[in-house]
Parts: structure tokens; sequence; C-alpha cells
């Protein structure tokens, strides 16, 4: 289901002369002043994108602008970064300072990365600290810089060594650090990640909060979208309530706010967009993931996918018996499809060949790329992936894969309520084929089993605000 609020942007057809300077700024989101050549995307995106149906609160305008300032006060280059790194240099601990940091390190896909990025700002918002990205070259030449006049990325001679092989649980990993009694050690390893054996969940607790308040560098190891868990911790919820008075805006702002697709990938993503989609009336986009844990032959994930589309009336029906009709929804339409394999697309490619649509819809279908296998360490895989979740979010409807994060994130940045196809478990094929999402947040897939002061407390509250996800009950989501 997609919807719009009238009133804010919506730039249903790509038309740079339509935008306006407003529009192009997403609300207030970007600021004017960055080099436009530099990064084409940033100014640019607002043309493709079909809705926006939320605008920023004035509150978080302000906590971005503050933001902004503190990073390029902060930054590598500066002065106090130079000392901050000194500090950390001398293993004297802890000790206070100016500026805190939050080393955010890789983990998993680019969706995965993608979520963790957003939750490690949210973080950065709500304690007052500077976000420094770690980016191995698989990582590199994917996003502009975000933030004015200065860098996110960590510099190379950063004092701690291998930061992509410290693993789930090194030395200096919150947890280890607690049963050593070792509490002011510089810096600290956070894993936030997916793991429950290895997850320091005691980070979600108000007292552990005050403890990590005091330590200059954090190095923030996950794959998860915690937002909803930052929500479910008392000492964060009424600020994010005033960043975010629509709790089902969070990633879709931030994520508007923080990713630019570089020149080189944005060339990939307008060629494929003006080459194939730009005529059509509607976009229909289409994810299909199949994790190890829920493969299904592909004619059963095939009808999943019809017999969802019947439910919910996401793909044009079609004519039996040779029949062609002109009728009320003759609009042309696209079906863009987002997979790793080619089967699917063969299959509605030939569907929409052979039989006509049913009231003379004019429908063609796309797949940018097949990459047959998951390549994160490879550069040129992740710039396909990350071109294939824009195209996703310029679509009018989208159907997702259940419990991926490729799928969120496209959703989150279409301003999109997808509908999502269910997991097949242990391989058996879901009953209900797919679900209608309640709000276009990300799913939290793996929340912390931890019971402590500060977290998950006021149960009316959350339970406004925070449920099950549609796609896996024992995540959580933020919604309206
Ligand atoms: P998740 O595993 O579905 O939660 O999503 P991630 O993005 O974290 O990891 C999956 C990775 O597999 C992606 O980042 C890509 O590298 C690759 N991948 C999966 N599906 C697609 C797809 O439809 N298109 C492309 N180009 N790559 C994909």
């Amino acid at each position: 289901m997609s919807f719009h609020i009238p009133g804010f942007t919506n730039a249903s057809h790509a038309s740079a002369t339509s935008a306006t300077k407003a529009d192009e700024l997403l609300g207030g989101l970007l600021l004017p002043s960055f080099d436009r050549n530099s990064c084409l995307s940033r100014y640019e995106s607002h043309q493709y994108y079909r809705f926006s149906p939320y605008a920023p609160s004035t509150y978080l305008l302000r906590k971005l602008r503050e933001y902004e300032a503190r990073h390029k006060k902060c930054a590598p280059g500066t002065p106090l970064y130079a000392k901050a790194v000194s500090q950390l240099r001398s293993g004297r601990g802890t000790e206070a300072m100016e500026c805190n940091y939050l080393v955010w390190l890789p983990y998993n896909g680019l969706g995965n990365r993608m979520l963790s990025l957003i939750s490690t700002f949210v973080y950065a918002l709500l304690t007052n600290r500077v976000v420094l990205l770690h980016s191995p070259a698989d990582f590199d030449d994917l996003f502009c810089e975000p933030f004015p006049d200065t860098t996110w990325v960590l510099p190379p001679d950063f004092p701690v060594e291998n930061l992509s092989q410290l693993g789930l649980s090194p030395d200096q990993s919150y947890r280890n650090l607690l049963d050593r009694k070792k509490m002011s050690n510089d810096p600290v390893f956070l894993n936030l990640g997916h793991e429950h054996k290895f997850m320091d969940k005691l980070f979600f607790c108000g007292d552990n909060q005050v403890v990590l308040d005091k330590v200059n560098w954090l190095l923030v190891f996950s794959d998860l979208y915690i937002v909803p868990t930052l929500y479910s911790m008392a000492r964060f919820r009424d600020e994010l309530r005033l960043m975010f008075p629509e709790k089902e805006s969070v990633a879709h702002l931030l994520g508007r706010y923080l990713f630019h697709p570089t020149n080189s990938v944005w060339g990939l993503i307008t060629r494929y967009y003006h080459s194939y989609l730009a005529q059509a009336e509607q976009i229909i986009g289409i994810q299909i993931r199949m994790f190890p844990f829920g493969t299904i032959p592909v004619d059963d994930m095939y009808n999943q996918i019809l017999s969802c589309s019947r439910q919910e009336h996401i793909l044009p029906t079609v004519e039996v018996n040779g029949t062609t009709s002109s009728g009320a929804d003759s609009k042309s339409k696209a079906i863009l499809i987002a997979s790793l394999y080619a089967d699917y697309y063969e299959r509605l490619r030939l569907t929409y060949y052979e039989h006509a649509a049913k009231g003379g819809a004019r429908v063609s279908v796309f797949q940018p790329s097949h990459e047959g296998v998951q390549a994160t360490e490879r550069r040129a895989h992740n710039q396909k992936a990350l071109s294939e979740i824009y195209l996703l979010g310029f679509s009018d409807a989208l159907l997702t894969s259940g419990m991926s994060t490729f799928g969120y994130v496209s959703s989150s940045l279409a301003g999109v309520r997808p509908t999502i196809l269910l997991t097949a478990h242990r391989h058996k094929v879901p009953a209900t084929p797919c679900v209608r999402a309640v709000s276009m947040e990300p799913c939290n897939l793996t929340p912390p089993r931890v019971r402590c002061t500060g977290y998950a407390e006021d149960k009316e509250d959350l339970a406004q605000h925070v449920k099950r996800c549609e796609d896996e009950p024992i995540g959580v989501k933020l919604f309206d």
C-alpha cells in the first residue's frame, strides 16, 4: 500500500523543471551549501521519489544542524580530533573530553549496514556524539559525505588496529570489560548485532548508559535497526518523540538525510530509470530475497508471489482465453524486479507477453541485474545493490521479502508501506502468502533479551508505538 499526504513533495514524474528549491532540500533536511556536481544525487533525488509523506519536525532540523556543527568541530583534521586520538593512544583510559565518538563498523550486507548506520546516527543524536565510519574498500564509492565541510570517514591511522578483524567478542567488548570490572577502558567495543550470544545487551539498560556516557570512543558493531529498541529505553523516549512526532518517519527521514549515492552509483540509477522506468505511469517494485533458512523451489516462490498479488491486488491481472479488453485501468505499468536470480523476472515477463492485462494496461517487466550470490566484499556488486535499493525506492507500490533489510531500506526511502512476503521458515511455504505493513519503519529483527531498569517499562506508551513486526514476531518496529 502506498499513500500520500497532500501538501508535501510528490514528484510523480521526474522533471527538473517542476522542482522547487524547497523540494530539492527535502523539507529542510538538506543544506543548500554543498557542491552540486560532486554529488548529483543529493539535490536530484527528490525528482524521482514518488512520495514524501512526512516533513521533518522543526526540532529534528535543529538537532541535525547542531549535529553538523559538532561534527565539523570534532572531525578528523581538527585539533579536537587530534586531542581525542592522542588520549586514546595514551591508554590512560577515559577522561572528560569535548568530543566523543562512535566508530561505526560494517557488518553483513548493504541493507544491514544502512540500517545500523541510521541507528548509530540516532544514538549519536541522543548522546551528543560524532559518528565516524570505518569504511573498507568494499564500502568505498557508495555514499557521498552527508555533513557539510567535513568528513565522516575514519582516517587509516586510527590507533585501533585491525578494525575489520575484531570479531564478535574482542577483549574490549563491553561484556568482557564488565566481566573484568575494567570500566574505565577506552575504547569500548559494543556488539549490538543480531547474535544474542554475543550481544552487549546491557547497553539497553539505563544505568549502563550512564557508564557508557563516560567513554570517549565507542566502537559500534551492528547489523540491526535498533531505533525501536532505543525508543523502549526510558532515557531516550522523550527526545525521540520530539524529533519524530510521527514514529513511522525515522528511517524515512534519516535515510534521505544521510544517504546520497555517489556519482558512479547515481549514474547506474538514473541511466536505468530513464531507459526503462520513466515512461511508466505506475512503478511496481518487487524484491525477492531467499534466505538459506527459508529456501523453497522457484515454482513455490512464484506461486506465493502470485497468490499474494491476488490477495493484495498488486500485479495487473491478466485475461485468460486470449481475450483482450479495455477499461478503467489502462495505465502503463513497469514491474521492477530486484533479486539475485533471474527466474521470477523470466516468468513474469513471459506472462505479460503471452497474456493481455485486464483493462488494456501496458505492462513491462524489468530487472537490472541478477548477481546469483551475495558478494559484499566486491564494491561493484555493492554499487548494483545500492542502485537497486534506490530504484525500488522510486516505486509507487512495493512487494518486498520478509526479514530482508534490503527490502526495509527500500520501503523507508520510498515512503511506502510495503506488502511483505512471509518467509518460508524451515522451507515450508507459508499458509498466508503476505501481509501489509502497518508502518514503513524497518523491523529490529533481534531485540535484546534483557530485563533491567529503564528498558521497556512504560508498557502503555510502548504498546501504542512499538509493535511486533508483521514478518517476524520476535522483532519489534515503530508505528503510529
Ligand atoms: P538482507 O540480507 O536481505 O537483509 O539484505 P542485505 O542488503 O543486508 O544483504 C543482502 C545482500 O545480497 C545485498 O546487500 C546484496 O549484496 C545482495 N543482494 C540481495 N538481493 C539483491 C538484489 O535484489 N539485487 C542485488 N543487486 N543484490 C542483492
